[in-house]
């Protein structure tokens, strides 16, 4: 027997619509490329995300064709998610710190039928387009006041384009399984490997992440996305944002302490969401001027590489922020776990409540998990044993695009996602590493988040970075780079001995060096491959102990 309920597609152009008719007058607070504070409101984001839809048919973009976007969080990225995927195009979002071979790449790759682009990128834009020859059209996000000279072939400007149309575009009804936008993992060997979502997928996963157990979004949040819409979709915030009736503050180009500090306190931010790096800077920032307070600041979300438990200590304390952990991936559409605190852990004792807060965190409904050996053995749900985790669920890509990489999924459906993890009885799922970043010390894991994680508390220590070097009779051992915080020395003896008692003894890196800066991948994760090529042949001081 069948149920009885409408087969209502789910779509992306509904989330906007739905934000329109309820929440018309939720705000849209952006700091524009071009310098000033616009603002407008879902209502005007609507009518302005039809124009543009009506406008990409009028260029002859049609079901399916890929949209390119180079872009910083703004107003028209934001109507370029509506304006491009609600008309039944694939919007394709590319990462502008990708190497610039690797940009020319993707966007061959996925066929770009037209590229939008921020005035930032412009000597990006017009340095790869003789690369670019499927590109029919380059439009640059200004108004005419701001239109810059270029060769650039057929450059057009965004507001004439929205100028030309009066709005009145009907969102068609399309498949919700059909695709809905593309966004390039970076991967730190290969080429970049395509990742595609479904409206339906991307519906679900905005409900998911709503949810007060995972962002806890609502028409009384005021979200500052730090994370770039060019990296898996803003984590889903450019979404979740229509589906709450929240107010959406996007940060355009102006990342750095001190400008993210202004927009937090000055539309009154609730909830941001990003990399560990970024609230570093905005920690720094603070620290040098302790006048500034953000009251209405409720929740960082942080996540995309390790949250360090110092930090979460520092905002709780010093701050009164929640630092929230989550996990996930860009296959993941992204959010797979969120560390939200179950109502047992109050009792706790601080220091084992932190414990449990620096823990990646549990499965949103719609994502399963589990962690296997490397006979692919189920391992059990204890906190403490460890193994290759792996993911199920309806916003988890099943296939790369044009089926790069072959087959992802095992034979019973599962991704593995290369993490290694533990998952404890609550289901709380800690991290312990990437699976090529493990260090393997006498045929034992030792985990380099964890070393890392200790090293950030230690004073002085502004990035810390574990790498297993190989040594004759451990096969690895841990090495120990870090970064100095500005103006401080680290005493490297005093920093080592700062692991004792903290890991089991044999887990102490055997040596600790300070370096300039450490490198990162396109997304601010620690480049460890090419530490680890860099520092293939260091020979360890003669210390290892197990
Ligand atoms: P990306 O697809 O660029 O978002 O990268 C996904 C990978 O980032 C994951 O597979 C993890 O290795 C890492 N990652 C994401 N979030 C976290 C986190 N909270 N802690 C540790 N690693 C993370």
């Amino acid at each position: 027997m069948q149920g009885l309920m409408m087969d209502q597609p789910l779509t992306i152009s509904a989330l906007l619509t739905f934000a329109e008719q309820n929440h018309g007058e939720s705000e849209i607070v952006t700091r524009t490329v071009e310098g000033p504070i616009h603002r407008h409101t879902y209502r005007d984001a609507a009518r302005r995300s039809r124009q543009l839809a009506g406008a990409l048919q009028r260029l002859g973009v049609r079901d399916g064709d890929r949209v390119g976007t180079l872009a910083w969080n703004t107003h028209r990225h934001f109507e370029l998610y509506y304006g491009v995927s609600g008309m039944g195009a694939v919007l394709h979002t590319i990462n502008p710190r990708l190497f610039p071979d690797q940009i020319a790449y993707i966007i061959g790759h996925a066929e770009d039928s037209f590229l939008f682009f921020d005035l930032t990128f412009l000597p990006l834009v017009e340095q790869l387009a003789p690369k670019l020859r499927g590109v029919r059209g380059f439009v640059a996000m200004t108004d005419r006041a701001h239109m810059p000279t270029s060769a650039l072939h057929g450059l057009l400007c965004y507001e004439d384009l929205l100028a030309a149309e009066d709005g009145a575009f009907a969102w068609p009804k399309l498949d919700e399984n059909a695709a809905s936008s593309l966004c390039y993992t970076s991967g730190t060997t290969g080429n970049p490997k395509g990742v595609v979502y479904s409206h339906r997928s991307t519906v679900l996963h905005s409900w998911a992440v709503c949810m007060p157990d995972a962002m806890g979004l609502s028409s009384t949040s005021v979200i500052l996305p730090v994370v770039p819409m060019f990296h898996v979709n803003a984590w889903g915030l450019a979404y979740a944002g229509p589906m709450s009736g929240a107010k959406l503050v996007m940060p355009g180009a102006g990342l750095d302490g001190e400008r993210l500090c202004e927009m937090l306190r000055t539309e009154g931010v609730t909830f941001s969401a990003g990399v560990p790096t970024v609230w570093l800077g905005m920690l720094a920032y603070m620290d040098a001027h302790p006048e500034i307070k953000l009251p209405a600041l409720k929740t960082l979300l942080i996540g995309g590489s390790a949250m360090p438990r110092a930090m979460l200590e520092v905002f709780e304390t010093k701050h009164g922020i929640d630092a929230l952990h989550a996990w996930g991936m860009t296959e993941m559409s992204p959010i797979g776990v969120v560390g939200r605190l179950l109502p047992k852990h109050a009792g706790w004792p601080r220091e084992r409540r932190l414990a449990q807060q620096a823990k990646q965190g549990r499965a949103v409904f719609g994502v399963e998990m589990k962690i296997v050996d490397d006979d692919n053995r189920s391992l059990p749900r204890d906190g403490k044993a460890f193994g290759n985790l792996k993911v199920r669920g309806p916003w988890i890509a099943r296939s790369y695009f044009r089926g790069e990489g072959g087959e992802i999924l095992d034979k019973d459906g599962w991704f593995d996602t290369g993490d290694v993890a533990t998952i404890d009885a609550d289901g709380y799922m800690q991290i312990t590493d990437r699976s090529k970043d493990v260090i393997k010390s006498g045929g034992e894991w030792i985990s380099s988040i964890d070393l890392e994680n200790v090293a950030v508390g230690f004073p002085g220590v502004a990035e810390a970075c574990v790498i297993g070097v190989p040594h004759e009779k451990w096969g690895e051992r841990p090495l120990l780079l870090a970064v100095c915080k500005p103006d401080q020395t680290i005493d490297t003896t005093a920093l080592l001995a700062f692991f004792d008692g903290k890991v089991a003894k044999w887990w102490r890196p055997d040596e600790a060096l300070v370096v300039k800066e450490l490198p990162h991948t396109a997304t601010g994760k620690l480049l460890k491959a090419k530490l680890r090529e860099q520092f293939r042949a260091h020979r360890l001081p003669n210390t290892a102990a197990r």
